[in-house]
């Protein structure tokens, strides 16, 4: 007789690999004849190599064993998948449409503390080698620094090696190290979810059933005493209450244990312990919502799309009250008791959205945010899985949330450049993934944008959208208007000072004057964006990276803004020693620093990346704002998206020409809807909003459809264009980038595809070429760029091919430190 065939798993383990490995089932697991249900999709602890262990995912169950040995999985750690009920459709779909590895899906996809022992941490041996001896003698100097770095600490991750070891690659040293028997790795398991839990106490059996009469056998003891007197006062009718408020009542910083236990023997207390949830849900109230009948009438005409199966994309302009529109849609899957994911921008987020919303839906609102504590992650995760939560709102990556029961998905301001992972694999576009999600599990996908992106635009046009549109702004406000400001005219006259014209101040001066609030707007950090010598071409510029280094006066550094490096600022040139160093250009720290010469009296604050490193200094400042004790705002993008001011009838561009002209396909659009979404933030509740912008081409066209609001009339310009020059959305982009510390290593990789993919590809293949920043963090890059026709065979064949040439490519040993990245559908 045949033995019973073995179950076998196939396991994705946070690597940065291709693939996955195979582990037999303990047949202890087994449930009559099969696996266990609901496997897939758990995380289980493997055994990896000879000494580590990880804990990875089950991807899939299978009876097909392989002919080399393997070895048995230890622990399930899961009882149901970690991601949801369908969640094993989209990690498929992800793992294929984007080419990346499960291992790079995971460290996405999962928060962080649902991905333990992800981390190997490398660690100095116990036994000290003597520094004299023959080995130690023979270490290279970086690996005995590392060394000694490590034996200081509890252990350092590879992430923290490779931060420390900047602008060095660690592998070398870690591997000479290793092999010298002086460190090792150590799987951290620490790192794992632990619920909050927090001691109670109750009325034990004899207290609950004599009540008063305990006291005078009490009166001996008056410790004892004491704290029943005082649990009684804080329990106020109940029976039952936190230990810790017992101990503050009594002004106690130490349990007092004996006190405690002889109550307990007594039958008079009764101790336990409680979960205390860590995620803070906002409490939902359930003001009546009042559309106006341009919103009811969009409301309807969505609902009416959305019954026929449509996607509904909302053209609304800015300050329409598209918000009011998605909560009376919302509002009606909730009452169903289905789930609704609420996408917002990156930024904007949270603070004002989740207030508004929470006003009107009744129910709790969840915020899934990397700003929350991994272990509140985890546990909005757990809930969302378990339906105890049904409208969550989310950056991009609410996207993997393992809902029971999701039933609509909005995406707010749907063009916006966050809703695309950059620079890490999978580089997925959360719109699309929404879309997908949405085509699959037959949910209706509502996306909204005053500027919607061209992608959707040409979706609605073809059809497969259902356009609604909401052309008035909320209350009869009206538009704002457009002033531009000739900058080259201004300066003619003698009309600027520093960044600023005399025109901007002027307007500037009057909104302040009468009360109101101004926003101006640059799109970058720091406070020049370059050093440069007066007597010869030298520029201060990265030693890592292809870029000019970035003034930041507050700290009197320069930055770089590629790798994050920090330098001096030099006394002066360093190519030919003149100390005639000038600074160009300006950035937010500037022009914060200028209104306090030029408006002495105007209180000034600047939200930009750097001014909200803390994490609650976002919301504090527009706080403030909100209430005014800030008159004018300083700030980047950060300040474009969704923000809500009554106060404010005027923002301020200061070079709105920056962007206009750079190389991507998609600049004229970014431009367009920058602008657009800039402009919205003016006059959205009282009087008139407008947009003044500082510009040397007051006549680009791009300015004239902006001035006039007619952004149909812009897409149909742009989608000719995209169509004509072979852009998305007519075709389909494909970005692969290769790194290596060496040039000619990473030309030669390049080469090796090119011999290969351009007989095939021909003309679809462009490339390669370097990326506008050529040298970052010290590694050469250059990219190939293939373009492919939509819907079209090349697709299906390119996704299984380039993968495969790719691991080729990356298992040859004289690639060990390439590095690919696949980015699909570039933005
Ligand atoms: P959009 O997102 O389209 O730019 P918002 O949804 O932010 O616009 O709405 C603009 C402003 O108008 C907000 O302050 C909002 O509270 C208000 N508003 C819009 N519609 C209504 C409504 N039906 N009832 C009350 N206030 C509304
Ligand atoms: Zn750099
Ligand atoms: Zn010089």
């Amino acid at each position: 007789m045949d033995p019973k065939p073995e179950w076998l798993l196939e396991i994705a383990v946070p690597l940065g690999v291709e693939g996955l490995y195979t582990y037999a089932m303990p047949s202890s697991w087994e449930t009559g004849d099969g696996p266990p249900q609901d496997l897939v999709g758990c995380r289980v602890r493997v055994p990896f190599g000879k000494r580590k262990q990880y804990v990875g995912l089950v991807m899939k169950v299978h009876q097909n064993r392989p002919s080399y040995p393997i070895k048995e999985a230890l622990e399930r750690l899961d009882a149901k998948p970690i991601w949801g009920t369908r969640g094993h459709e989209l990690w498929s779909w992800m793992l294929g449409y984007y080419f990346c590895s499960p291992g790079a899906l995971m460290g996405l996809a999962l928060p962080a503390l649902l991905r333990v022992g992800s981390e190997s941490v490398l660690v100095a041996m116990d036994f000290i080698e003597e520094e004299g001896s023959d080995r130690w003698q023979d270490l290279h100097p970086l690996s005995k620094q590392l060394w000694e770095c490590l034996r200081q600490g509890p252990g350092m991750s590879l992430e923290a090696v490779q931060r420390w070891m900047v602008p060095h690659n660690p592998s070398p040293w870690i591997q000479e190290l290793m092999e010298a028997g002086l460190i090792g790795t150590l799987e951290n398991f620490s790192k794992v979810y632990r619920p909050k839990s927090e001691a109670w106490v109750a009325k034990g059996p004899r207290w609950l059933a004599e009540g008063a009469a305990i006291m005078p056998e009490l009166e001996r003891s008056p410790r004892q005493l004491e704290f029943v007197m005082a649990m009684h006062a804080v329990a106020a009718g109940s029976d039952q209450v936190s230990l810790s408020a017992v101990l503050s009542k009594l002004k106690l910083t130490r349990t007092p244990t004996a006190v405690l236990q002889s109550l307990v023997e007594k039958g008079l207390l009764l101790r336990s312990t409680r979960w205390v949830p860590r995620v803070r849900l906002k409490a939902g109230l359930q003001k009546p919502l009042a559309l106006n009948p341009v919103q009811a009438d969009a409301s309807l005409k969505a609902r009416h799309a959305l019954t026929l199966g449509q996607n509904v994309l909302l053209h609304g302009v800015t300050g329409s009250g598209k918000t009011h529109v998605y909560l009376d849609l919302l509002r009606e899957v909730l009452d169903r008791g289905e789930q609704v994911l609420f996408l917002l921008p990156e930024i904007a987020l949270t603070h004002q959205l989740v207030q508004r919303v929470a006003e009107y839906v009744g129910v709790e609102v969840g915020v899934y945010h990397s700003r929350y504590s991994d272990h509140e992650r985890v546990e909005l995760w757990n809930l969302v899985r378990d339906g105890g939560v049904s409208l969550i709102l989310a950056p991009r990556s609410g996207v993997f949330l393992p809902f029971a029961r999701l039933g609509m998905i909005i995406v707010d301001e749907e063009h916006d450049p966050s809703y695309k992972q950059q620079d890490r694999s999978p580089a997925y576009q959360a719109r699309d993934v929404a879309l997908w999600l949405g085509s699959v599990w037959k949910i209706p996908v509502v996306l909204g944008s005053a500027t919607p992106s061209a992608e959707s635009w040409q979706a609605a046009q073809s059809g497969r959208m259902s356009k609604v549109d909401l052309t008035m702004r909320f209350a009869d406000q009206k538009m704002p208007e457009w002033v531009w400001v000739d900058m080259i005219r201004e300066n003619q006259s003698g009309r600027v000072q520093g960044e600023f014209s005399s025109t901007l101040l002027e307007a500037m001066r009057d909104e302040i004057s009468a009360g109101r609030q101004v926003l101006l707007f640059k799109n970058r950090r720091g406070y020049a964006p370059s050093l440069h010598c007066e007597d010869c071409a030298w520029t201060a510029r990265c030693n890592q990276c292809d870029l000019a280094l970035v003034y930041h006066k507050s700290e009197h550094r320069l930055r770089c803004h590629g790798c994050g490096q920090v330098f001096a600022s030099p006394p002066g040139c360093s190519s030919c020693g003149s100390t005639r160093l000038v600074y160009k250009g300006y950035g937010t720290q500037k022009i914060e620093e200028s209104l306090a010469l030029l408006l002495p009296e105007v209180r000034v604050a600047r939200l930009d990346q750097d001014a909200v490193r803390s994490k609650n200094l976002y919301g504090r400042t527009l706080d403030a704002f909100q209430r005014g004790d800030i008159q004018v705002l300083v700030g980047t993008q950060m300040i474009s998206k969704g923000l809500d001011f009554p106060g404010v009838n005027l923002v301020g561009v200061l070079d709105a020409d920056q962007g206009l002209f750079r190389s991507q396909f998609r600049a004229q659009e970014r431009s367009y809807q920058l602008l657009a979404q800039l402009a919205g933030r003016s006059g959205r509740h009282q009087g008139q909003g407008r947009i003044l912008l500082q510009t040397r081409m007051p006549h680009h066209p791009l300015f004239g459809w902006l001035e006039r609001d007619a952004y149909a009339a812009f897409m149909d310009q742009e989608l000719l264009y995209r169509s004509q020059f072979g852009y998305p959305p007519y075709v389909r982009l494909l970005r692969i980038g290769l790194s290596h510390p060496h040039q000619a290593m990473v030309e030669e990789a390049a080469a090796e595809l090119v011999a290969v993919w351009r007989p095939v590809l021909g003309s679809r293949l462009l490339g390669p070429a370097p990326p506008l920043t050529a040298l970052l963090r010290n590694e050469h890059r250059l990219e190939f760029w293939i373009k492919s026709e939509k819907n079209s065979e090349i697709r299906q064949r390119l996704a299984e091919w380039i993968p495969a040439e790719l691991r080729r490519l990356l298992s040859m040993r004289k690639y060990l430190h390439l590095k690919v990245f696949v980015d699909v559908d570039p933005e």
